[in-house]
């Protein structure tokens, strides 16, 4: 019976990825991160960080929009503590609703707005929307029977696939990083390094050549990103 669920969990979704869940001290990443410390501390002494979004304050944060959802069960290990639904981050609308925990969703807002707008700012007026390919979904690890459950399972993770601008132009990850748009998906792919703690893209493996997926996961070695 086990077994029909979670067969049933595969089907529902699109690749997958995940990683162990072990929280960690993530001491190494503040040591590494004393330039982009400073960097932070300078870009955002006047810009968007400090300021809050109008309906913002979901986990205590102004810059997330969304509704508390609360306990998400199962089925199996499957399930989130304390969910919630993030409508936007930093003023960038997603296209679902993502139901995640809330260090899932600050994640998302560290690295929206210490890189996905910045990096977009010039690029068709501007990022507007963040296309959510994937959130929460109670599978295994890219769909592989037998697998782990995946850190989708656990509201842990988010994929995202493409970027929607102010003039309706698209940049997806599928047709972006290969193209013109490749430098600029790969310094967001490597932003994200830090506030997630895996990250994989394109260059990961063949299930992830149209998004990116981001988890907070905590590895002993650090952030795994490839
Ligand atoms: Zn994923």
């Amino acid at each position: 019976m086990t077994r029909f669920l979670m067969l049933g969990c595969l089907v529902l979704t699109l690749a997958a990825c995940g990683a162990r869940t072990e929280r960690a001290p993530s001491g190494d990443r503040d040591l590494a991160g004393v330039g982009g410390f400073l960097k932070r501390a300078f870009a955002t002494s006047s810009d968007e960080k400090m300021t809050s979004v109008p309906g913002g304050g979901l986990c205590g944060d102004p810059l997330l929009v969304g509704e508390v959802v609360g306990p998400v069960d199962g089925p199996g290990v499957c399930g989130i503590g304390q969910a919630v639904s993030v409508q936007s981050v930093a003023g960038v609308r997603l296209s679902q609703k993502a139901l995640v925990e809330c260090a899932t969703a600050q994640a998302l807002r560290e690295w929206v707005v210490g890189s996905a707008k910045p990096t977009l700012a010039k690029t068709g007026g501007g990022l507007v929307e963040l296309k959510v390919a994937a959130h929460y979904a109670c599978r295994t690890r890219n769909h592989q029977p037998g697998a782990r459950i995946s850190e989708h399972g656990k509201g842990r993770a988010i994929d995202i696939s493409a970027f929607r601008m102010a003039d309706g132009s698209e940049i997806t990850l599928l047709k972006g990083w290969r193209g013109k748009s490749g430098d600029k998906l790969k310094a967001m792919h490597a932003a994200a390094c830090g506030p997630f703690g895996t990250v994989l893209g394109p260059k990961a493996d063949r299930h992830h050549q149209d998004h990116f997926h981001f988890d907070v996961a905590q590895h002993r070695s650090g952030s795994y990103c490839r």
